[in-house]
């Protein structure tokens, strides 16, 4: 039953078109299709190795939008932080999905939110040196050395 049901979304959407051209450009491959359920947003995954992705079937835009996230991961590559990884994820995503009309300023801010707790966990476990954050990561984040460091103090202390 889940399965004829998925492969219905699947055929409908014009959002699964546009991401099967991503992955076609992209050579990626899908290990696995989720249905989307915007409260679980962790349980979608790059696989550098195989090059392959756990997406959802993007049925909005902002399913798009984390579809293209995964793809993402894979079109810019590993990185050494998790920060950087995720920045370079996030705008590639961004980036593409206006290829398609497709933007959201609710997903930006909240990817910006995501690139800076990132920050904030490789600085305090992963010792990432503040001095060490790429000047165009926090140009994009809107922000500054002295800032992200007084987020980390506070951060500390919970
Ligand atoms: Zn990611």
């Amino acid at each position: 039953m889940i399965n004829i049901a998925k492969k219905t979304i699947l055929s409908k959407s014009k959002y699964t078109t546009w991401i099967k051209d991503e992955l076609s450009i992209t050579k990626t491959k899908v290990k696995k299709w989720l249905v989307w359920d915007d409260l679980e947003s962790r349980i979608y995954e790059a696989y550098f190795d195989t090059r392959s992705v756990v997406i959802p079937i993007p049925v909005c835009g902002w399913s798009f939008l984390v579809a293209l996230h995964e793809i993402g991961h894979i079109s810019t590559g590993d990185r050494n932080t998790n920060y950087l990884r995720e920045y370079n994820a996030e705008r590639w995503a961004i980036k593409r999905a206006k290829k398609y009309n497709i933007s959201s300023t609710g997903y930006v801010k909240e990817a910006k939110e995501y690139v800076k707790s990132h920050i904030i966990h490789d600085i305090i476990h992963c010792n990432l040196k503040v001095e060490k954050i790429k000047p165009y990561v926090l140009k994009w984040l809107n922000t500054t050395y002295k800032n992200i460091s007084k987020e980390i103090e506070v951060a500390k202390l919970k």
